[in-house]
């Protein structure tokens, strides 16, 4: 990769622009997070000053001290939203209550219940995407949806888990959150974003309070059939800021 990352960057925005456009979509209604894990601070406000807002991080003790130091060269209204992107440990939920503007892996009641503990004494909220396992690999996390359509038990546990989550003060829901199967050839992959689209559809229509139409899917190997397929958010590295060291 021989581009800047202001050049990578136009490449990918032009990508999901034509992506939203070839399926009838807003080309704004996709929020691009650029996912800086493993890359320094510098590399982060190099990203900033090329116009980049959405920054995702996969750890949280990552997240809490790139934030730290990012904050130090821009300071604290810079306009960052800053996004957790991986898995939470329920030990670590402080540091994810305090540092994180988004959570996109939420996959445990004792993560969430955790969280909004903390976020009541630090009067905040934070907004959640539910993580989902739709391939039904088991090395996947994410509450089980592997055969949602057909099974009725997984329907009523998601439709249980949603509920108790819009319920905590601290929590915000926003939508699903999926990560596609390792390998998986191009029709089994736009099989999985198409069913999770459907799924957050079903669960936005089932429940009948709370907003979880957002859809955090796609990363830099398939995030133009993520986009066609009606993903919100898509978590993008490697395309734009090259492979990681
Ligand atoms: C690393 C990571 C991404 C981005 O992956 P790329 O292949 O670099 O685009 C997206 N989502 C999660 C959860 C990640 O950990």
């Amino acid at each position: 990769m021989t581009e800047t990352i202001p050049e990578r960057l136009a490449i990918v925005r032009m990508r999901i622009s034509q992506a939203a456009k070839r399926s009838g979509r807003d080309p704004d209604d996709v929020t691009l997070v650029v996912v800086t894990k493993t890359w320094p601070a510098d590399v982060v406000i190099d990203a900033y000053e090329a116009g980049i807002r959405h920054f995702g991080e996969n750890r949280a003790e990552e997240l809490a001290s790139k934030r730290s130091k990012v904050e130090e060269v821009l300071g604290r209204d810079s306009g960052i939203i800053w996004h957790l992107i991986g898995a939470l440990q329920s030990r670590k939920t402080t540091l994810a209550a305090d540092y994180a503007d988004r959570f996109h892996a939420l996959d445990r009641l004792k993560v969430a219940t955790r969280l909004s503990r903390r976020l009541e004494d630090t009067e905040k909220q934070l907004p959640v995407f539910l993580e989902v396992n739709i391939s039904g690999e088991i090395s996947k996390a994410g509450f089980d949806c592997w055969q949602w359509e057909d099974d009725e038990e997984q329907r009523k546990k998601l439709q249980k888990v949603a509920t108790t989550i819009q319920e905590l003060p601290g929590l915000q829901p926003r939508g699903l959150m999926t990560m596609a199967p390792w390998l998986a050839d191009k029709d089994r992959l736009r099989d999985i974003f198409r069913r999770t689209y459907r799924l957050s559809t079903w669960l936005d229509e089932t429940l009948l309070s709370g907003s979880w139409s957002s859809l955090s899917m796609g990363m830099s190997d398939d995030f133009e059939m993520a986009v066609e397929e009606g993903a919100t958010h898509v978590r993008i590295g490697r395309a734009i800021l090259g492979p990681r060291g």
